[in-house]
């Protein structure tokens, strides 16, 4: 079964008060305010990640949220304590940088930018001009994204913006329309941050709130903009190809190996849902690259259906020959301010000097060769997924009842139930969402199987979002009962209205 690519429109950002300039941007939810800490690249210096976690504890509800776009949130903070927390964060360089409600941070860059030896530029370098080059663009909506890829055939995290490697000097620059990257122009890597900026401006010009939402017409002019901008410029420093790593000396071997440690196998992916994806020839491959010109349109298509290399590593450790990497996913998004504090020891115990947030809404660290990195492993399992087969990776869930006043249902207690009966399906490659109600935190867009919570129990959706008309409702043993015929019949099948009622009586509700 193949999961829809149809794209959904994210829902309206909750309500925003008790927000100050200079505070982390609380916003309300059902345990209090929630404050985003955006890290400058998705690094953590393991100082901030002590800092950060002392806030969780201190001014918060000792709750984390890890974000798809390599940010934290901080549950639980309420109106009088968020001045504090926003002043703790200060003082270790999480502060926000805007105070008039658009983006605290621009880029998302894969977990080892700057230390993987397929990166064909530096990608950091890349990232860090492009965010001084944009990151204050009047008007910008505070969800624009721009991804940063240096890597060739890489199934890259939805973005309004995706820049991707070309070669050593130059890059491709693509923005997002309904269903398909639209590719605007080539450039030196260079030229990219003037480029993105004139992209940005003229985007935050329209008024849309997403890159996607553009009419043709508006897509149309805002891809003149760099044309324009650049012509005649001069070259701006601060990006040049890839420096060698720090770790690798005198430089990577031929790629990044990334093995899971005893299985002998490549790594499989680690994006879910849907991503982007750019053709180019196969890294090493020798063979010409084939782009489309200007103005075309790449398909963009569901993350299983994806033949190109991941963005993040998949849980578990992996070696690259001079490095050991270690990738903890949190379990659906969550951690608490100890279990941070753990892996701060964890990255102390390994010679990891960074926490490296991931869009597998987890933590990477990078520990030097000779590293105790495989008896670290043990102990973080209790706090984060250590195995890329764990098959809560494959669901989603927001916080639901009672954390989330909008919610009827514990969606983190029935998601961790449904993960395990989910697991043939996980391994196939099936995705699963339990959303609290049709907002759809935690995932927007569709999934395989998505529960919404309604008065106690769940509508289930096929192949859907949260939005979409449910085929039945049923309480969650009722789920968990048919979801164990599903790996026979299909998930439709399973799912069907025909044994609704024999479901419902079990249930003591009314048909
Ligand atoms: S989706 Fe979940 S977290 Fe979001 S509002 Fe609904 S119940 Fe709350």
């Amino acid at each position: 079964m193949n999961a829809p690519a149809h794209r959904r429109v994210l829902p309206e950002a909750p309500q925003r008060r008790g927000w100050c300039p200079g505070l982390a941007r609380p916003m309300p939810t059902g345990d209090g305010l929630l404050a985003r800490v955006h890290p400058p690249l998705g690094i953590l210096s393991l100082d901030q990640a002590r800092a950060v976690a002392q806030g969780a504890r201190l001014y918060g509800n000792g709750h984390l949220d890890l974000t798809a776009r390599a940010n934290l949130q901080v549950r639980g903070v309420s109106e009088a304590s968020s001045a504090p927390l926003a002043g703790l964060l200060a003082q270790v360089g999480l502060g926000d940088r805007r105070a008039d409600g658009g983006p605290q941070r621009l880029t998302l860059t894969q977990p080892l930018a700057g230390q993987d030896p397929a990166e064909l530029i530096d990608v950091p370098a890349l990232a860090r001009a492009i965010e001084a080059a944009a990151l204050d663009i009047p008007g910008l909506p505070a969800k624009t994204l721009v991804v940063v890829e240096g890597r060739r055939d890489v199934t890259a995290p939805e973005a309004d913006c995706l820049v991707t490697a070309i070669d050593a000097a130059q890059v491709d620059v693509a923005i997002a329309a309904a269903d398909e990257m639209h590719r605007v122009t080539d450039c030196a890597a260079t030229e990219a941050p003037a480029v993105v900026a004139a992209l940005l401006t003229a985007f935050a010009r329209t008024g849309r709130r997403r890159m996607r939402d553009l009419s043709e017409d508006e897509r149309t002019r805002l891809a003149e903009a760099p044309i324009a901008s650049t012509r005649g410029q001069d070259r701006q420093p601060g990006c040049p190809a890839r420096a060698p790593s720090p770790l690798c000396g005198g430089g990577w071997p031929d790629g990044l190996l990334l093995r899971q440690q005893g299985s002998g196998e490549e790594s499989d992916g680690a994006d879910r849902g849907s991503g982007l994806h750019v053709g180019h020839a196969p890294s090493g491959s020798g063979a010409p690259l084939s782009r489309p010109p200007s103005g075309v349109t790449l398909p963009r298509k569901g993350g299983r259906e994806m033949r190109g290399g991941t963005f993040a590593p998949a849980a578990g450790l992996h070696e690259s020959g001079r490095a050991h990497i270690l990738a903890l996913d949190a379990p659906f998004g969550r951690c608490t301010a100890d279990a941070l504090d753990r892996l701060v020891s964890a990255a102390e115990a390994v010679g990891a000097d960074a926490l490296r947030l991931s869009p597998t809404r987890g933590f990477v660290l990078l520990a030097p060769v000779g590293a105790p990195a495989a008896a670290a492993l043990p102990d973080l399992a209790s706090d984060f997924i250590v195995a890329p087969d764990d098959p809560r990776r494959s669901v989603d869930a927001c916080t639901g009842a009672p954390g989330c006043a909008s919610g009827s249902t514990p969606t983190l207690l029935d998601a961790e139930r449904l993960a395990q009966t989910f697991q043939p399906l996980a391994a196939q490659g099936y995705t699963a969402h339990v959303s609290g109600c049709t907002k759809g935190c935690a995932r927007p867009g569709p999934a395989d199987l998505t529960l919404v919570g309604a008065q106690g129990r769940y509508g289930i959706v096929i192949g859907g979002a949260p939005g979409d008309e449910p085929a039945i409702h049923l309480p969650i043993e009722a789920v968990l009962e048919r979801l164990g015929r599903a790996k026979t019949v299909g998930l439709s099948a399973a799912f069907t209205s025909d044994t609704a009622r024999a479901d419902d009586r079990r249930d003591g509700r009314p048909a």
